[in-house]
Order: structure tokens, then C-alpha cells, then sequence
């Protein structure tokens, strides 16, 4: 009794630490992916003045508190993106963990880190530079295969003899990538016919293969719908007031009808609900699909 309560109080700290130093790394796939430059060498250099950082200054969270925002070596000011990512991942790892402490799932526990992990870095990237990397993209669809082979509790999946739940929970996933990207797809193409510009990115389609990977089809239709309505929540708001309280100041980069905006932060935020809570309650809309098809 006293092993699970001291391991339910570690698993938390160490969930921490992982996420801070998996943070870490995510913000350097943020810099370095959209600008085709490789991850691993060379070694963390100062973005501004590219003089090399020593690992003292280069620790997650400390790191950026230590210097108080501003580089060392040129005193450029240091995005405060890179210690909100930190402390996010951090956060976000040690509640998987602590929730791993009670259930004992290790295909939950890998499948909700590799996700989660995926989403913010999407998150990111596209709002600073409009790209879903397809290393982030496919390469999260292709482990979600794989981690749905391994793991079927990931779909729910219960407990059949002979492998065949590992079976039946890698073609739920294959299923959820062909679908989520198809369907995404035709939205894309007749969009793009209806306006006569391209109305959505090659990257949304590919990370809806994402989506499907880990959630599932009913995930990844729910995400398409769920991430189109978050995005007019969050961005009817700010249009309308940008069109009447700053009508006087034009300003360059301000939302307007034609300006392109990044779908993938929406999409992610739609899966990250879904994979992490709505799941139980969206499940249901589905049920209806099988009494039609059978
Ligand atoms: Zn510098």
C-alpha cells in the first residue's frame, strides 16, 4: 500500500521532468523543422547571434528564469514561448502520469504523451510559420499505427484471444487515417472549387490522418467540425472588433475575408479535447452509423 501511494506522488515529479526536457525539444523542432535545419546538430546556439549555449543555461524552465528572458551572449530577448512550452509539456506529462500511477496503462500513457506532444508542436509551428511539418503530421499518424497495433486499450478495445484485438484496433486506426484525411481531402477540394482559391492546406489533411490515427474516425470527423467551430468562436470575435473599433487603423497581418489563417491549431485543440475527456460523450452520436450500415 505504501509503494502505490509513494509511486503516485513520484510519477507525478518524474511525469515533470520529462515533459520539461521533451518541451525543450519541442521548441527546438519549432525553430528548426520550418527552416529545414537539422534537429540534431548543431548543438543549442543563440537563434540571434548563433553563439553556442552551454547546457548550464540551457536547462528547461531554469533556463529561460536564470537569464530573465535575454541571451547571454547578445542580449537579444528570449521568446517567452519557450518557457510556456516547457511548463506545458511538463504540466500536461505529469497528469498523464499521475493518471497512469492509478490505471497501470502503458498504451494510454505513451499514446496520450506522444499525442499531446504532437498536437502542441502543431499548435505552435503553424501559428508562427503556417506549416504542419510532415514529420509531425505523418510521422504522429504512422506511430499512432503503430501504438494502436501494440495497445488496443487506446481504442477501447477490449480483451479477444489469439492477437485479435491488436488486429481490430490497428485497422480502427488505419480506418480513422484514410477517413480523417479523405474526408478533410473533398471539404478541401470543394471548398477550394465554391471560393476558387485553395481553402485549406495539404498539411490539415495529412494531420486529420494524424487525428484518425490516435481518435479513430467519429474522432476525427468530430475534430473537423469541432476545430471549424472553435476557430469562428475564437475569430468571429476579434474580426468584428478589429472591423469597428479599429476601423480607422489599417494595420498589416489584421484578420480580414481572404486572409489565410492556420486550421491546424484548431484541429489540434478539437483532438486534444476529444482524446482527453470529450471521447466518453461524442462516442454516442456515432452509434447510429452502425444501425445504418449493418
Ligand atoms: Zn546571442
Amino acid at each position: 500500500m505504501e509503494n502505490i501511494s509513494n509511486l503516485s506522488l513520484l510519477l507525478p515529479i518524474l511525469g515533470f521532468f520529462t515533459g520539461c526536457c521533451l518541451g525543450s525539444f519541442l521548441n527546438v523542432v519549432a525553430y528548426r523543422v520550418p527552416r529545414d535545419l537539422s534537429i540534431i546538430r548543431p548543438g543549442s546556439c543563440c537563434p540571434n547571434c548563433s553563439a553556442p549555449i552551454p547546457w548550464s543555461l540551457n536547462l528547461p524552465i531554469l533556463g529561460w528564469l536564470i537569464l530573465k528572458g535575454r541571451a547571454r551572449c547578445c542580449s537579444a530577448s528570449i521568446s517567452p514561448r519557450y518557457f510556456i512550452i516547457e511548463l506545458a509539456v511538463g504540466l500536461v506529462f505529469s497528469w498523464f502520469f499521475f493518471t497512469f500511477s492509478s490505471d497501470q496503462e502503458w498504451g494510454t500513457l505513451l499514446a496520450s504523451c506522444a499525442f499531446a506532444w504532437v498536437l502542441i508542436g502543431v499548435i505552435v509551428i503553424d501559428l508562427e510559420t503556417m506549416i504542419i511539418p510532415d514529420r509531425l503530421s505523418i510521422g504522429g499518424a504512422c506511430l499512432g499505427l503503430i501504438l494502436s497495433l501494440y495497445f488496443p486499450s487506446i481504442h477501447n478495445i477490449g480483451h479477444h484471444p489469439m492477437g485479435l484485438d491488436n488486429l481490430h484496433s490497428g485497422l480502427t486506426s488505419l480506418v480513422g487515417i484514410l477517413i480523417g484525411s479523405g474526408l478533410l481531402y473533398w471539404i478541401g477540394a470543394i471548398a477550394s472549387r465554391l471560393f476558387g482559391r485553395e481553402a485549406l492546406g495539404e498539411g490539415d489533411v495529412k494531420l486529420l490522418g494524424c487525428v484518425g490515427a490516435f481518435c479513430g474516425w467519429q474522432g476525427a470527423v468530430f475534430c473537423i467540425f469541432g476545430g471549424a467551430l472553435l476557430g469562428c468562436v475564437c475569430l468571429i470575435p476579434i474580426f468584428i472588433w478589429q472591423r469597428f473599433a479599429k476601423a480607422d487603423k489599417q494595420a498589416p497581418g489584421q484578420l480580414a475575408f481572404g486572409v489565410e489563417i492556420p486550421f491546424g491549431p484548431y484541429l489540434s485543440l478539437a483532438a486534444l479535447g476529444y482524446f482527453f475527456g470529450l471521447k466518453e460523450w461524442i462516442i454516442p452520436w456515432f452509434e447510429w452509423v452502425d444501425k445504418v450500415t449493418i
